[in-house]
């Protein structure tokens, strides 16, 4: 049997909506598709205004935009995620100060970012890993007291929720990816959620390209114009119109998503309560949305050849995020501090093949060849 990590879901409408995008003969950005995938998201999550981008890196450039970040300028982000979380605020010339991942999941542990706080402290990104909620009320109240924005970089996080709030919805601003590897795809593609309504202004100035257009397309304003500093952020209609045929099936994929991500649980459950690896811890805070599966090994060499044991037998599971304070880039610029819970995350972190598409029976082949590498 041969298991991919990943397979983009198709639900069949693409191409209908496609051809219906191209037929209108409207191609560049903010068009009726734009409008049609923002306003679905405004309805169903409640959130103030969306804006869709390129991807979701584009959306967290955009943030540090907003947040107007500059040199000089402390953003607090966990060293545990993607490039792009810290990268989209080191292009704006901000110091970067990484923080470390809790002991129970990967997501950022607030108990230590009141320490990391400093009067240069601009911004707090929360990366909530897995589509599983990082602990809002303390990092919301630490980041209030000190007057810090929250950015969520929310780009697992779509249709998860923190208590009864959706993820991207409780920081000022938050981001969604729809690149092929997560839930929802355009291929590429990403979203920016604006929370604070004083933002939203500045915010579609930004996506276009400095100036006042989406004004102008609404009639607000006679001429549009050079207004402020932005960049092209908008996706041209045709990658709005793909997302849209996903949004329609949005249901249908996360109930598949879920029943996966229980059936790797339930299926590893025995081995991992005997200690051989450990399982996703989900607070009860947190409602996730089956965006990956992940196992921690004991530790880097059983993680190593566990991998290479499920590669020889077709599986293609991966491991994930390199440190980013370890990184070839940063690691002359990091202050030294040791993150020794994002390291074991890095060193033996493994996540098993996961999509919509996948089968019970390829579950059970995935869950057997991992208990026959540790004879159970
Ligand atoms: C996927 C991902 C990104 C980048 O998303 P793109 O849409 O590919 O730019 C950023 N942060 C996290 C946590 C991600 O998982």
């Amino acid at each position: 049997m041969k298991i991919p990590f990943n397979k983009p879901y198709f639900t069949g409408r693409e191409a209908f909506h496609l051809s219906q995008a191209a037929i209108t003969g409207k191609l560049s950005g903010n068009g009726n598709y734009t409008r049609d995938c923002q306003l679905f998201f405004e309805k169903k999550y409640g959130f103030n205004k969306t804006l869709l981008t390129t991807s979701c890196s584009d959306a967290l450039e955009m943030a540090a935009l907003l947040l107007e970040i500059k040199p000089g300028d402390e953003v607090i982000i966990p060293s545990y995620t993607f490039v792009s979380t810290a990268n989209a605020f080191a292009l704006r010339g901000a110091t970067i100060v990484f923080a470390d991942s809790g002991t129970l999941n990967p997501n950022i542990d607030p108990s230590l970012i009141e320490a990391l706080i400093t009067p240069k402290t601009r911004a707090i990104v929360v990366v909530h890993y897995g589509g599983i909620a990082c602990e809002m009320d303390t990092i919301s109240e630490i980041a209030g007291r000190y007057n810090i924005a929250i950015v969520e970089d929310a780009a697992q996080g779509v249709d998860a929720f923190y208590r009864d709030q959706p993820l991207g919805s409780i920081g000022k601003l938050g981001t969604f990816s729809f690149h092929e590897t997560k839930n929802i795809t355009s291929g590429e593609g990403g979203m920016l959620i604006v929370n604070d309504p004083a933002m939203i202004g500045k915010a579609e100035i930004i996506w276009e390209k400095g100036t006042n257009r989406a004004a102008f397309a609404r009639g607000e304003v006679e001429k549009y114009e050079w207004v402020g500093l932005g960049s092209s952020f908008l996706p041209n209609e045709l990658t709005a119109a793909f997302l849209y045929s996903q949004l329609e099936h949005l249901k249908i994929i996360q109930e598949k998503r879920l029943q996966i991500w229980q059936e790797y649980h339930s299926r590893l459950s025995t081995p991992a309560t005997e200690g051989y690896f450990s399982l996703p811890y989900v607070p009860e805070y947190a409602r996730h949305n089956g965006h990956l599966f992940y196992i921690t090994t004991r530790n880097s060499g059983e993680r190593d050849r566990l991998l290479a044991h499920l590669l020889s037998n077709g599986i293609h599971a991966v491991f994930h995020y390199l440190t980013l304070h370890n990184s070839p880039y940063f690691s002359t610029l990091h202050d030294g501090r040791k993150l020794p819970q994002a390291d074991r995350y890095g060193a033996t972190l493994l996540r098993l093949p996961f999509y919509s598409g996948l089968q019970s029976d390829e579950i059970d082949y995935v869950t057997t060849m991992i208990r026959a590498f540790y004879k159970k």
